[in-house]
């Protein structure tokens, strides 16, 4: 679609962290996914907004907003009525009116609902936009889009929801065996049409994700195919994503909240809390960002001590978290080195090489400036959930537990922090359960049980999946 792109007279350009892709457009940057050159896409200028534009967003919809975040990244790329139509059908899906509702829990902290989407977890605010917008690339393009992606669980149901039974696109989804939540598995597998595989790798995520990694550098193949990525390096994910920050915000704001606002994310690929980044990049007051993590704590060590090392894989009561690599990290490295591809570029050669990043005592004061961290050990995840349950009658799913935990801990008393919350706690019964919490399922996931399920073990090669796509694509 780059022809279309210099035709007109806005454009938005995106190019890679490593400085070897770009400038692209919006379109080109969506069906690429990860940079040829191993690096992630970035919009080349942030836009900034005025005081006045802040203004005028606080009156929209949420349809409305992410029709405005959008048409900024989009540069003129798909006509407004398209990409009006585009939002319209995304978020049409949702069953609450707000889409992301925001609801107070006491004076310091407000909890951003995310999980009113088909799939009951956050990843549909992205997902069904970038399904949706896959299929109008497809007619557009005359061509069919082949989608192969690894989940943790959460990602896979949403991206299979976003594009079941939809002509032109065929979707293949990793998932490590036994280590995503039976609900999340039910999801996944229930689904019966005939675009859709699920294969169900011996492994964990890390190792999904790996495979899917050497697939798409498979340049051939990935020709060939035409592969779409799903994952939440996708550029499309991050500014959906950026949109609810805006949304909380003007929420807080028209109930008389003046000044900055923390937001609090339960982190695994460092892709949500990414979206919050940018949208301070973009002239929203936000306050502190508070990474939460689980025992999987990689971004917590790097943001209190500097150094950014995958560590001991740990399979938590977050398993949507339970991630060693984080797949988006790259994109703040950029921003805080000053967007100089060339020392990200030579930093991401020597992490391949040492498997480890250090940064300057000066370089993590400005990541302290920019993030406050907390990882959370499982016992105070159960624990928080009881609390809350408890004391406002709140019931929070593990996920959305470490964020309210880590919240908690960095909250000052004149402070408002928004905790994300990513998952409805009926995905996660697993751990809900262990505390003695009773939990009545949406009707959506009760009638989950008694259907079939579709998917294939297999083992961690990537040749064997490779396999078993191939067949299938
Ligand atoms: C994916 C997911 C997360 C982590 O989001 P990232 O963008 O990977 O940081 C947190 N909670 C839930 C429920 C998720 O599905």
């Amino acid at each position: 679609m780059s022809e279309n792109r210099s035709h007109k007279g806005i454009v938005m350009d995106y190019i890679s962290t490593r400085g070897q892709v770009g400038a692209i457009g919006f379109v080109d940057a969506v069906l690429m996914g990860l940079a040829d050159d191993g690096g992630l896409l970035v919009p080349k200028h942030i836009p900034q907004l005025t005081a006045d534009t802040l203004a005028q967003w606080q009156k929209l919809s949420y349809p409305e907003l992410a029709l405005e975040v959008f048409s900024l990244y989009t540069g003129g790329e798909i006509p407004r009525e398209d990409l009006k139509k585009l939002v319209d059908d995304s978020y049409g899906t949702f069953r609450h009116e707000e889409v992301t509702p925001v609801r107070r829990v006491n004076n310091n902290l407000h909890i951003l609902e995310l999980f009113h989407g088909p799939t009951f977890a956050f990843k549909d605010v992205a997902l069904q936009f970038l399904g949706n917008l896959y299929s109008y690339i497809s007619r557009k393009t005359n061509s069919i889009i082949h989608i192969l992606g690894a989940t943790s669980g959460d990602t896979g149901a949403s991206a299979i929801e976003g594009v079941r039974g939809k002509e032109g696109i065929r979707i293949c989804i990793l998932h490590p065996h036994g280590k995503v939540s039976k609900v999340q598995e039910l999801q996944m597998t229930t689904v019966d049409d005939a675009n859709v595989l699920n294969l169900s790798v011996d492994g964990n995520f890390d190792d999904c994700q790996r495979i899917i990694k050497e697939l798409f550098a498979d340049v051939k193949f990935k020709q060939e195919y035409h592969l779409r990525a799903i994952n939440s390096i996708n550029i499309a994910r991050i500014l959906a994503q950026t949109v609810y920050y805006f949304y909380a915000y003007f929420q807080l704001a028209k109930q008389g909240h003046s000044g900055r606002v923390n937001f609090s994310v339960p982190t695994g690929n460092f892709g949500d809390i990414f979206a919050g980044y940018l949208a301070k990049r973009m002239g929203l007051p936000v306050g502190k960002l508070i990474l939460a993590t689980n025992e999987n704590n990689i971004l917590e060590r790097f943001v209190t001590e500097g150094v950014y090392q995958p560590g001991e894989f740990h399979m938590t009561y977050s398993p949507s978290m339970d991630i060693q690599v984080a797949s988006n990290f790259e994109r703040y490295l950029y921003y805080l080195y000053g967007e100089d591809a060339a020392t990200i570029s030579s930093m991401m050669d020597s992490y391949k090489k040492e498997g480890r990043i250090a940064i300057p005592a000066e370089k993590l004061a400005q990541v302290q400036q920019d993030f406050a961290a907390y990882g959370v050990q499982n016992d105070e995840c159960l624990a928080t959930i009881g609390n809350y349950h408890d004391e406002y009658s709140y019931l929070l799913d593990p996920h959305t537990a470490c964020g309210v935990a880590a919240a908690e801990k960095f909250t000052a008393e004149d402070e408002v922090t928004v905790a994300l919350s990513t998952a409805h706690p009926a995905k996660f019964n697993e751990a809900i359960e262990l505390i003695g919490i009773e939990q009545t399922f949406p009707p959506q996931i009760e009638a989950l049980f008694d259907k079939p399920q579709h998917q294939k073990l297999v083992g961690g090669s990537n040749e064997e999946v490779k396999a078993e796509v191939l067949k299938f694509f």
